[in-house]
């Protein structure tokens, strides 16, 4: 056992030194003078480093939570945590092993020298062995040199600052703009940020953010959403500038679109159900039709007097209206927001009771598919079935793959099941997200929910669920997880 391991450690050091030396050359060559020394420690054939050292070297914060015997070291926006005894560290919600424990020893703690700093490497921190022998290593700085980008749009283009702890020369810079629309951009002796960058705020015509760090230089690929004439590239300072120009009245179209896009001014609120269908019957044979509508009513009310919106209703009497009809109505009359408000039954078990949201997603579980049979099968009641005659899993899915607005649906439900919980507390329960496919929502080309706001089957959440009060509440937590909504979309545009 001993000897395979210290064959293992041999391997890794070999591989570490060859590694080493080549990043070396890199780095070396660039800044000569910024090496930190740390002494080595020897327990059971491994070498350590004091975390003390390490961290008073480099400047970094560390924190000792004593009752938890846990340590937290802060570097720049990542966190790593440890503890004494244990091989597994956490950086930033990952974890890793770092094959030999953690030992704490003559009031210091030591934590395996190679190891760890493979782990921040495989973390994307920019913290390097540079070189080493028996009793020291020699390891970089926190050199991230390439810490922040920032998007903004001008008049002729689009803005790309990225923000650099040093100055770079144009030789280290080059850039690239691929057919399907990536901007590639590669910078020599860069050491990227991955943690900041991966996390930046993304907004039009940025859609997504890579990294990806090399021993030589930094990449970043920008997927973006309009055509780019060209690159003009400017170093000012620590900064530097890409101007991507495109046509000048493509670009201000084009985020005009997006604020109308996301400007939420019309909302479509949809009373599950009416007229002939009575949807779910329940306790005292509450019927869902009725309790739906006034909840709908209620909430446009609030949002029309509170926030000034246009808001249309599905219906606004006990009238039966087809499944295809309310998102036609919907997408007519150009909504931002489609809520549709059911209620549930679960006639075998008269105990189950909570609220909870769905979104149109495949990949259904059993019980969100019973409430998806029991919400669709209205469509038998319709007199013209046929336009549903395409509908099936695959119409689903392809539906699916067109809304562009899933993300926004997912924040809106959570928004959702967030205000219940606050205004109905422990008069129901929060039965959470969920997923399946519904017909009302297939083909509303807005961020779309549908609430199903208790069952009618069980007693007491009937006997509140008739009760105006607790309409009211419904409608209110409602009417807070829009204004939620609006804050969180509508605050980049207004910063345009
Ligand atoms: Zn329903």
């Amino acid at each position: 056992m001993l000897k395979i391991t210290k064959l293992v450690t041999l391997l890794f050091m070999f591989v570490l030194i060859y590694n080493s030396i080549i990043f070396a050359e890199s780095i070396l060559s660039n800044n000569t003078s910024q090496t930190i020394k740390l002494d080595l420690y020897f327990f059971n054939n491994t070498a350590y480093v004091d975390v003390y050292e390490f961290t008073n070297s480099h400047d970094f914060y560390i924190k000792h939570y004593e009752t938890k015997d846990k340590f937290e070291i802060t570097i720049k926006n990542s966190k790593i945590y440890f503890s004494p005894s244990t091989s597994f560290c956490k950086i930033n919600n990952q974890i890793y092993n770092l094959t030999y424990p953690v030992l704490q020893k003559n009031n210091s703690i030591y934590i395996p020298a190679f190891e760890f700093y493979e782990i921040l490497k495989s973390a994307n921190l920019a913290l390097r062995i540079i070189e080493f022998n028996k009793s020291s290593l020699y390891v970089s700085p926190n050199i991230f040199n390439i810490s922040d980008l920032l998007i903004s749009n001008r008049k002729n283009g689009t803005l790309l600052i990225l923000k650099t702890e040093k100055q770079f020369t144009k030789k280290e810079i080059s850039s690239s703009i691929s057919s399907s629309k990536w901007l590639n951009i590669t910078l020599l002796n860069g050491m990227i940020d991955s943690v900041q960058i991966s996390n930046i705020a993304v907004r039009f015509p940025v859609k997504k953010v890579r990294t990806i760090q090399s021993k030589e230089s930094a990449q970043l690929s920008i997927l973006l959403d309009s055509d780019i004439e060209d690159v003009d590239i400017d170093i000012q300072n620590q900064e530097i500038h890409f101007l991507l120009r495109n046509a000048i009245i493509e670009n201000a179209q084009k985020i005009t679109e997006m604020k109308q896009k996301w400007f939420i001014d019309t909302i479509i609120l949809d009373a599950g159900h009416g007229g002939k269908d009575p949807g779910a019957l329940g306790y005292n044979n509450l019927q869902e039709k009725d309790v739906t509508l006034p909840i709908a009513l209620k909430l446009g009310q609030l949002i029309k007097d509170n926030l000034g919106l246009k808001v249309v209703y599905t219906r606004t009497t006990d009238v039966f209206v087809p499944l295809w009809k309310r998102t036609k109505i919907a997408n007519e009359s150009k909504g931002k927001l489609f809520i549709s408000i059911h209620a549930n039954a679960a006639q075998s078990s008269p105990h189950t009771r909570g609220f909870e949201t769905y979104l149109l997603r495949p990949g259904k579980t059993g019980q969100a598919i019973d409430v998806a049979k029991r919400e669709n099968a209205v469509i038998e009641l319709e007199q013209m079935p046929q336009n549903y005659k395409d509908i099936n899993e695959h119409f689903i899915i392809a539906a699916m793959a067109q809304n562009s607005f899933m993300k926004e649906s997912e924040d809106f439900a959570a928004l959702i099941q967030k205000n219940m919980s606050k205004n109905l507390n422990t008069s129901s329960k929060n039965r959470g997200v969920k997923q399946a496919g519904f017909h009302v929502l297939v083909g509303a080309s807005m961020p779309n929910v549908l609430i199903e706001i208790g069952f009618l089957t069980n007693k007491n959440e009937a006997k509140n669920l008739a009760k105006k009060s607790y309409q009211n509440k419904i409608a209110d937590a409602i009417y807070k997880a829009i204004v939620d909504f609006k804050v969180k979309y509508e605050k980049p545009l207004i910063n345009e």
